[in-house]
């Protein structure tokens, strides 16, 4: 009995003495503020992609295909998403799931980019960093096994903001980026799809042809991510639409038209019918609703995914995210390849416009 009682007051004296020690105090305080800084600075993290937006239908997918696009774009949302986790930048996240997207022939960027009437791979890409407003893209290139990586590279390790054909080529090469023998673009499905459309281009007339295949799939990948800091970024790589020529460029790599990223707003990345995008400014005009006409992200999205570029005879559609971690993926096709993740979420991803 008298044993536990003065064990018990030697309890209650180590304590007193440790509560009154202003070395465990302070740790104590220390580790107190440095929770609430670490409270105050973790935002939401959270991160959405597109696989390109077209004639996506249920009734022309197999369902291996169907369960392919949708590992693939999982396996995408993972790996940026676990760059956020891990706090690093949302630029970061958005390179390593668009490069995933890159390397699988299942879409129109990287290998499986769709072909030019000449039957080459013309590949377009940017990015853009919210907080500082810096951007970085490259357009028309064919030997370069990661555009979006060259567009980085605009960005982080040049003066300008766009790069074309031979001279981004060079200057990947010279900052020590990997280049490729265009070959390694080539798909056989795309090289296909391009040999229907000249058929039916020269049946109909040119501009049909580029436009309304019948199974054309605008393919174009993109990612917007928003890390713990409250850093948006944004970025979108291409092969184009098939059978385009002479030199054409799309949305994607233009700065305001496929591509946006503004802390103060929101982050876009666009797929569609490239030169409707390019006429509408359409990234930049989410951004410009928000800030000037007070709209929400969806609001503002909406009304130029199924309003305006409705009206305009533009189909397509885009991802983006704005500052709180919200998300829209409004498409005007009958279907997007996309998907998000974000701290309540395991990745969702979906094909079909009657999805969600
Ligand atoms: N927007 C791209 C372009 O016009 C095409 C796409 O989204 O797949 O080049």
């Amino acid at each position: 009995m008298k044993k536990t009682y003065y064990y018990y007051l030697a309890l209650l004296l180590f304590f007193f003495i440790a509560a009154c020690d202003p070395t465990t105090r302070e740790a104590t305080e220390d580790r107190a503020i440095e929770t609430e800084e670490k409270e105050i600075k973790q935002g939401p993290i959270s991160l959405v992609i597109h696989g390109g937006a077209g004639t996506i239908k249920r009734e022309n997918m197999t369902e291996e295909q169907d369960a392919e696009y949708r590992a693939k774009l999982s396996e995408a949302l993972e790996a940026g998403y676990a760059k956020l986790e891990s706090g690093a930048p949302a630029m970061d996240a958005v390179i390593a799931a668009i490069q995933i997207m890159e390397e699988s022939p299942l879409f129109n960027a990287g290998v499986g980019a769709v072909f030019t009437n000449e039957g080459k791979n013309e590949l377009d890409a940017a990015v853009m960093d919210g907080k500082t407003r810096d951007a970085g893209a490259v357009a028309g290139v064919s030997t370069i096994k990661s555009p979006i990586l060259a567009a980085l590279s605009v960005m982080d390790d040049s003066p300008h903001v766009m790069m074309s054909g031979t001279g981004a080529e060079q200057f990947a090469g010279e900052q020590g980026l990997e280049l490729v023998d265009p070959e390694y673009f080539f798909t056989q499905s795309r090289y296909d799809a391009l040999q229907r459309v000249k058929k039916r281009e020269e049946e109909k007339d040119r501009s049909a042809a580029l436009v309304d295949f019948p199974d054309s799939k605008f393919g174009t990948v993109g990612c917007v991510a928003l890390d713990k800091d409250g850093n948006i970024a944004a970025g979108t790589s291409t092969g184009g639409m098939t059978n385009k020529r002479y030199g054409r460029i799309g949305d994607a790599p233009i700065i305001a038209a496929g591509t946006y990223a503004d802390n103060e707003t929101c982050g876009v990345s666009a797929t569609g019918h490239g030169e409707y995008f390019i006429r509408s400014v359409v990234a930049y005009d989410v951004a410009a609703k928000m800030k000037y006409a007070g709209m929400s992200l969806d609001a503002a999205a909406n009304k130029i995914v199924y309003e305006e570029l409705v009206e305009f005879g533009g189909s397509g559609g885009f991802i983006a995210l704005d500052k709180a971690g919200n998300i829209t993926m409004p498409f005007n096709t009958s279907g997007m390849y996309r998907g998000y993740m974000n701290e309540k979420d395991s990745p969702k991803v979906f094909i079909y416009k009657d999805e969600e």
